[in-house]
């Protein structure tokens, strides 16, 4: 099964010039589904994972699904305002302004281990701000994993010193 064709490619969305990696077809499926959880798990390290970080919202899919898998607890990322509790924040840089990115301050106890997911890395400026928000928090990465990276964007220089998987590589 190659996954790559669940993956369908939207041109010039959502503005022009992008080519936007829409990962529904692949949600549609659940064999699909079933073998990018078992290639994530085939490239996890030798580690017990304490929780899973997704991000908004697309990395949520299949970080809760690594995180049952894992026995591990799930820890969305979220836009700003949307966590109910007191949260820890990050700003990080976007092609034209800012953007920020939340979690809760008591998700994560101080030494636990952490596995970040999102669907696409392409500059990873997502990525990064949310290493940092782990880091707050006291939680130690042990592996970034997407599925999708986008490694014309080099999103993975901005990780230098982390552990990164993707399953679906475009160069
Ligand atoms: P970046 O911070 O540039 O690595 O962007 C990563 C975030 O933006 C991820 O949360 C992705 O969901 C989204 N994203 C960026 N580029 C794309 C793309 N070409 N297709 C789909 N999602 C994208």
């Amino acid at each position: 099964m190659d996954l790559k064709s669940y993956v369908r490619d939207v041109a010039d969305f959502p503005k022009k010039g992008v080519s936007y990696k829409d990962i529904t077809p692949l949600l549609l499926d659940p064999e699909a589904m079933e073998l990018a959880v078992k290639l994530f798990m085939q490239n996890l390290p030798h580690t017990d994972i304490d929780k899973v970080v997704g991000i908004e919202s697309r990395g949520f899919f299949f970080a809760t699904l690594l995180a049952e898998k894992l026995r591990a607890g799930f820890i969305p990322v979220r836009k700003p305002g949307k966590l109910p509790h007191r949260t820890h924040s990050e700003n990080y840089e976007l092609e034209y302004g800012t953007d920020t990115l939340e979690i809760h301050e008591d998700a994560i106890k101080q030494g636990e281990k952490v596995l970040l997911h999102d669907d696409v890395l392409a500059t990873g400026g997502t990525a990064a701000a949310t290493c940092k928000l782990i880091e707050k928090c006291g939680g130690e990465i042990v592996q970034c994993t997407f599925l999708v990276e986008l490694g014309f964007l080099k999103g993975a220089e901005k990780l230098k010193g982390y552990e990164v998987s993707s399953l679906l590589k475009y160069t």
